[in-house]
């Protein structure tokens, strides 16, 4: 027999080999790992096929079948190829992010580990009726259980989406399937697994997420496998729980970019997710509260089942939100102004009264633009509508989408004064004011630095539960986690910081970070207070967040959208180059453009080269060119063609990335 196996590599190719007679006993079908000879040594490789014939000349023979039963089941096969042609990364790697660490290592079993103990949530009580809102939901999702359809719950916040989840779970566990529920980040969701726990008492669950040891994994991971755990509660990569009767999938807070996985291969979970829905056959809730313009769009247009809830339970008031306009801020110099007077006065009389506070800046500033201090203008790209950086040593603002330049601006072009200045600061800008003007105080930061290391993010929640920090500083991170109940302050030091920047979502999560603060404080017990500084406090985003209006945002934000030629209307390719002599990365990156423009009949439309709004990494330039497709399928295919499978492009580093989010 010869059998095709693929590697954890990035090569666009399957390898035939020889099944040797004394193997044949075995019986090896696709999803088995076996050892085969690559290269100079031996690798270990997943049986993606098995020919009963074929040319056998010069093929190597099979070293050792490690299972008698697949690891990956056929379902996961054909999602994971699915993913490899989508996000242009090799078969192999997907299969090899579809599995623990350890199964990848070769690894056949595991010593009994610790299990990581979440507890049921005793108080989190079954409601005796659905609101009516939800019943009308419910009943939906219930007549169209049985089939692959996908449902976008919109519901405001605390509005009872969980609830409508766990309903769900029970009806495919009523009926002998098992679940699959998604979220962005445990740590910061521990409420929703100990309400699952409490609700499902006799049900295994499983909870995978990113602080498990490799061990843990595994064992989670086998347990699914085994039909021990009927139930999953994950992050990202858990869409690939090897659920072999899988009956719902739900994917909460399904606008979260961090579903969005930024190293090869670069997928979205919640994308795959409805992908694997298709395969199984099985029903997919997607819910929020602001979701994503493509969702939502596709939901209008009547591809997803719209689902609504309009209010939240026992009807409870918004917080009470203040906005501060920072143009009408006397200010000292061209420091950057981190702290208005009022939210400075909320602060001191907070330490005062020994309570604690949030405050968020929705991004880490790493790119300046150019606002006009009197009429809050932000020089933008006629092109693109987005904000342009200056770079000082060409002296210019150029567009990091299109690489449109102009001469540095002195006058604004809207009210003609000279107040323009140049903005950007971080998480840590605003850690360095507060100790500044605050001494004594206590502070922590969460941004996506701090997430990096493991255990970090729990001990510093944990910390500010325990009132031993007073400030917690943070990107929109913070904005995710559940009700801390000694925060009476919610500051938002700069709401359209990320109005400004490259990323077309600018507005979309906006819109969400700020509906996701106002949300969170009304359910208070002390009614807290939310402090909003802007420069734009008529712009339709902030506008639209503070009454929590997404259908008001969404009419505007899909206009511009459209308008533009921006997804839901397009989907983005992007293409990186990196190397370490800027000219080469960049004369590549027009190489790469020359090559795909001389095309006939294009569906797809070449933006840049530009350089990366990061313009330098790790000793390397960036440079990046952005194909905005109207049929990603065949822009896919005809990349392929013409620049082949590669991670490389004569000598420069090549990232290709479907479907891109900046961050
Ligand atoms: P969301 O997920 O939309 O933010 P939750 O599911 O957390 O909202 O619901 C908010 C609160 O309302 C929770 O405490 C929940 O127990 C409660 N709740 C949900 N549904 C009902 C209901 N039908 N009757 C009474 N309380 C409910
Ligand atoms: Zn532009
Ligand atoms: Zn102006």
């Amino acid at each position: 027999m010869i059998v095709e196996v693929a590697f954890g590599l990035p090569v666009d190719k399957t390898f035939k080999y020889i099944l040797p007679s004394s193997f044949s006993s075995k019986k090896i079908t696709p999803g088995v790992r076996v050892r085969a000879p690559f290269r100079s040594g031996v690798k270990i490789g997943y049986v993606v096929d098995v020919l009963k014939e074929g040319n056998r000349e010069g093929l190597k023979e099979i070293s050792e079948v490690l299972d008698s039963r697949p690891v990956i089941n056929s379902d996961i096969l054909q999602l994971t190829w699915w993913m490899a042609i989508h996000y242009y990364s090799a078969w192999g790697e997907c299969i090899e992010a579809s599995i623990p660490g350890l199964v990848r290592k070769g690894r056949k079993t595991v010593k009994p580990h610790k299990e990581i103990s979440i507890k049921p949530d005793i108080n989190f009580k079954k409601p005796r009726r659905l609101t009516p809102a939800q019943e009308r939901a419910f009943k939906t999702i219930r007549e169209k259980f049985n089939a692959f359809n996908v449902f976008l719950l919109f519901g405001v916040t605390a509005s009872g989406k969980t609830e409508i989840y766990l309903r769900a779970v029970e009806l495919a566990l009523d009926r002998g399937k098992s679940a699959l529920v998604l979220v962005p980040e445990i740590a910061l969701s521990p409420q929703t697994v100990s309400r699952f726990k409490n609700r499902f008492r006799n049900i295994g669950i499983s909870v995978l997420h990113s602080g498990l040891t490799e061990a843990q994994r595994f064992q989670e991971w086998n347990k699914i496998k085994d039909g021990e755990s009927r139930i999953c509660i994950g992050t990202r990569s858990a869409v690939f729980a090897p659920f072999v009767n899988l009956g719902v999938i739900i994917i909460d807070e399904e606008h979260e970019v961090s579903y969005k996985q930024d190293e090869r291969p670069r997928y979205h979970a919640r994308d795959l997710a409805i992908i694997r829905g298709k395969i199984f056959n099985c029903p997919v809730i997607l819910g929020s509260a602001t979701p994503s313009l493509e969702s939502y769009y596709k939901a209008k247009k009547g591809e997803y089942i719209l689902l609504e809830l309009p209010h939240r339970i026992k009807r409870k008031k918004l917080p009470d939100v203040k906005i501060i306009d920072l143009r009408s801020e006397k200010r000292r110099g061209l420091k950057p102004l981190v702290f208005s007077q009022p939210l400075k006065v909320e602060i001191q009389s907070l330490l005062d009264r020994k309570a604690q506070a949030m405050l968020f800046l929705n991004r880490r500033g790493f790119s300046t633009s150019l606002v006009c201090l009197k009429c809050g203008y932000v020089i933008k790209c006629p092109r693109c509508e987005i904000s342009l950086t200056y770079h000082s040593r060409a002296k210019r603002l150029i567009c990091h989408h299109c690489n449109y330049k102009t001469e540095k601006i002195s006058i604004c072009p809207q009210c003609q004064s000279r107040y323009l200045i140049y903005r950007g600061f971080g998480t840590q800008k605003v850690v360095s004011e507060l100790h500044r003007l605050f001494p004594g105080i206590t502070t922590a930061r969460l941004d996506s630095d701090v997430l990096r290391k493991r255990g970090v993010l729990e001990k510093i929640i944990q910390e500010f539960r325990d009132h031993k920090i007073d400030i917690l500083v943070g990107t929109q991170i913070i904005a995710k986690g559940h009700d801390f109940p000694n925060v009476d302050l919610v500051g938002v030091i700069l709401a359209d910081l990320s109005l400004n920047i490259i990323d077309f979502r600018a507005g979309e999560r906006t819109f969400s970070l700020l509906t996701q603060v106002a949300g969170r404080s009304g359910r208070g017990r002390r009614g807290g207070r939310v402090i909003i500084q802007t420069y734009n406090p008529e712009h339709y985003t902030i506008q639209t967040s503070l009454k929590q209006d997404y259908p008001s945002f969404y009419s505007q934000e899909i206009e511009r959208r459209k308008i533009l030629e921006l997804p839901p209307f397009s989907q983005l390719i992007k293409l990186e180059l990196r190397h370490k002599d800027q000219n080469k990365a960049e004369q590549k990156a027009y190489r790469i453009k020359e090559l795909l423009g001389g095309v006939a009949n294009r569906d797809f439309e070449i933006l840049g080269p530009a350089p990366h709004p990061v313009p330098r990494l790790r000793g390397e330039y960036r440079w990046d060119l952005i194909i905005k497709s109207k049929n990603l399928a065949s822009t896919l295919r005809l990349l392929y063609n013409i620049i082949g499978f590669r991670i490389r492009f004569e000598g420069v580093k090549l990232i290709v990335d479907v479907d891109p989010y900046e961050d």
